[in-house]
């Protein structure tokens, strides 16, 4: 496109940039009234020990349906809520809806499972997120022991503030996971400094370990890392018999992914839970259960 300096600047965007342009402000508008019009909503995706194939925990992960049909994947929409601030708003409501369902499960017949959320670099450079999160505690009564945030390994990492307000976190009693590691560009010595207790393998080196031996070199270095620093390790995307068994061998610790279950509506995940572990709820032994 042409572009000129100064007042008068030209700016001329070629087709797909103004589809581009045009998609991200129609989501900006739309993202504003999504949320007080409910359009979000949360899944839950177990976590599993490879050890004996307990469930220990679960992701949350946010959902956006459009009212006229359809949904906007979070890879589409997050970026655009960071930019536009919205994020702050948006994962508020994450971490109050993901508190409320731990204690639900956790007072009833589920159990008491860890409730991994997602958080936005966005929302820990924001100086009121602490008082916030402790509001959300005290208002569902959760223990922050049961609660893990999960931040995505990036550049942002190696910002003090960031660094500071993840220490701030682990302080209150938060558990900290590391997410998407190996695909972000921080250092070995500032994921030491990370007061973290879980590393998550990205699903693209999940995805290509039984093809690719470099996935495998750099799964089973993620491991060994993890490891050596104190930290468990799970792979996230798990999808075959394969990659299990290649991550079990490897030492990896715990698994997520689709060959054990989707991300699902707080009800299915229930039903799951209880379906899978008859010695959760007695009432309902595997001969009962059609
Ligand atoms: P993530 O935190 O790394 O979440 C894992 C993503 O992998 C999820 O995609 C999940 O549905 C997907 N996944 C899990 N197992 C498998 C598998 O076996 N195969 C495949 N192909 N995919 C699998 P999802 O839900 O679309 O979320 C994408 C990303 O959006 C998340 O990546 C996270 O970075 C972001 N996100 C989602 N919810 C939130 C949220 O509440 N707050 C923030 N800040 N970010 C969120
Ligand atoms: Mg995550
Ligand atoms: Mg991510
Ligand atoms: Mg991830």
């Amino acid at each position: 496109g042409a572009k000129r300096g100064g007042r008068g600047r030209i700016l001329r965007f070629d087709p797909v940039m103004e589809e581009e342009l045009h998609g991200r402000l129609s989501l900006v508008s739309r993202l504003a009234e999504a949320q007080s019009n409910g359009q979000f909503s949360l899944v839950y995706q177990p976590q599993l020990a490879l050890s004996d194939g307990t469930t220990f925990g679960s992701e949350a992960l946010l959902r956006w349906q459009l009212p006229e049909g359809g949904w906007v994947p979070p890879d589409r929409f997050i970026p655009v809520a960071e930019d536009a601030g919205h994020i702050l708003s948006l994962g508020e409501w994450v971490l109050r809806q993901a508190c409320l369902a731990q204690v639900r499960w956790r007072d009833g017949a589920v159990g008491r499972l860890r409730m991994a959320v997602n958080v936005s670099v966005r929302q820990l450079r924001d100086e009121n997120f602490v008082r916030g999160a402790e509001r959300i505690l005290t208002a569902c009564n959760a223990d922050p022991r049961d609660i893990e945030l999960e931040i995505t390994e990036s550049h942002a990492m190696e910002n003090d503030q960031v660094l500071a307000m993840v220490r701030v976190l682990r302080g209150m009693g938060f558990s900290i996971a590391i997410d998407d590691f190996g695909t972000g560009y921080s250092s070995l010595s500032r994921l030491q400094q990370l007061p973290a207790s879980v590393l998550k393998i990205d699903r693209s080196f999940v995805t290509d370990l039984g093809t690719l031996p470099e996935s495998r070199s750099i799964a089973a270095t993620i491991v060994k890392v993890g490891h050596e620093l104190g930290m468990t390790v799970l792979a996230e995307g798990v999808e075959t018999a394969e990659q299990e068994e290649i991550l079990r061998s490897l030492g990896c610790d715990a698994v997520q992914g689709y060959l054990y279950a989707k991300p699902m509506p707080a009800e299915r995940f229930e039903r799951w839970i209880l379906e899978r572990s008859p010695e959760r709820s007695p009432e309902q032994s595997p001969a009962t259960v059609s």
